[in-house]
C-alpha cells in the first residue's frame, strides 16, 4: 500500500496538480499516516514529496517540539518562519538558540518592504489596535502575504496545531486538503495533550520560549499578544482588545472557517 501511495505521490510531484487529484490524494495520505506515529509520518511525506514540504514554525511549544524532530532526525523539510519585525525578544532568543543547538536554517520570510512603508507611513505603527479593518491589513501584509511566498510550489504544509487548542479544532484529522494554499496541510501532533508536549520538551531538551512560564499559551506579535489568566481561553491573550468573532488573521482555514494562529 505504502508503494502504491508513493506512486501517487510520485506522479502528483512531477505535474499532475489537479485540484480534485490532490484532494483524494490527501484523502488516502490522512487513512495512511493515522497509524504512523509523526516522526514516522513526517519521515515518509519527506520521502514520498521531496522538495515540496515545508514547516511553518512560531517558536512556541508544539513547534519547538516538530522542529526537534525535523532535525534530529536530519528530514528533508524545509522549516521556515513568518518575521513581521514585531515579535518578542523570548522569541527571538528561542529562534537563535534553536539554530546554535541544530546547527540548522530557519529560512525567514519578511514583509514586503513597499507594502510595510506604505501601511506604517500613513497609519503609524500600531493601527491595528484602532479597528479591526486596520489589524487585518497589518497581518495580511506582515504575515498572509508572506506566508504565500513561503508556500507557494510546495504540496505538504506541515504545521504545529493541536486540536485542544481552539473548539474549531477539535474535529480536525492529522491531514487536511488546503483549498485557498492548494496543498495538504499535515498536523503531526493534533492529537497531543499539553502536558504531552511540555513532557516531550523537558524529555529532550528542547529550547522553549519562556513566555510561556509567564502565562503565554499562544504567542504571537508583542503589540498583540498578552498573558492569560488562569481558567481564561487558550486564545484570550491574542488581540484581546476585539470581539471574540473576528480573532483570525487568515493564515489556517479549515472547512470553511478560517482559524488564528500565532
Ligand atoms: Fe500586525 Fe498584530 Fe497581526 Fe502582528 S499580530 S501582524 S503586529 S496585527
Amino acid at each position: 500500500m505504502r508503494k502504491e501511495l508513493k506512486t501517487k505521490a510520485t506522479a502528483l510531484v512531477s505535474g499532475c496538480t489537479n485540484m480534485y487529484t490532490m484532494f483524494g490524494l490527501s484523502e488516502e495520505l490522512k487513512q495512511q499516516t493515522r497509524e504512523l506515529n509523526p516522526i514516522e509520518a513526517l519521515t515518509f511525506l519527506a520521502d514520498s514529496f521531496p522538495g515540496k514540504i515545508v514547516f511553518s514554525t512560531s517558536f512556541g511549544w508544539e513547534d519547538q517540539v516538530i522542529t526537534h524532530m525535523i532535525f534530529e532526525n536530519n528530514l528533508p523539510i524545509k522549516v521556515f518562519t513568518l518575521e513581521t519585525g514585531r515579535l518578542f525578544p523570548e522569541t527571538y532568543y528561542v529562534w537563535n538558540r534553536t539554530m546554535e543547538i541544530y546547527g540548522q536554517p530557519i529560512h525567514a520570510y519578511y514583509p514586503r518592504q513597499d507594502l510595510l512603508e506604505q501601511m506604517v507611513t500613513q497609519k503609524g505603527p500600531n493601527s491595528f489596535y484602532e479597528s479591526v479593518d486596520n489589524r487585518k491589513e497589518c497581518c495580511n501584509i506582515r504575515k498572509v502575504e508572506p506566508l504565500k511566498r513561503a508556500l507557494a510550489g510546495n504540496d505538504i504544509w506541515v504545521t504545529g496545531i493541536r486540536a485542544e487548542q481552539s473548539p474549531n479544532r477539535q474535529h480536525m484529522d492529522n491531514i487536511e486538503w488546503d483549498e485557498s494554499n492548494n496543498l495538504v496541510k499535515f498536523h503531526p501532533i493534533i492529537d497531543w495533550h499539553l502536558d504531552q508536549v511540555k513532557d516531550y520538551i523537558k524529555l529532550y531538551n528542547i529550547p522553549y520560549n519562556t513566555l510561556h512560564d509567564r502565562g503565554f499559551p499562544s504567542i504571537g506579535c508583542a503589540p498583540c499578544t498578552r498573558a492569560v489568566q488562569p481558567g481564561e481561553d487558550f486564545r484570550a491573550g491574542r488581540w484581546w482588545w476585539e470581539d471574540q468573532s473576528k480573532k483570525e488573521c487568515g493564515l489556517h482555514e479549515t472547512h470553511g472557517v478560517k482559524l488564528e494562529v500565532s
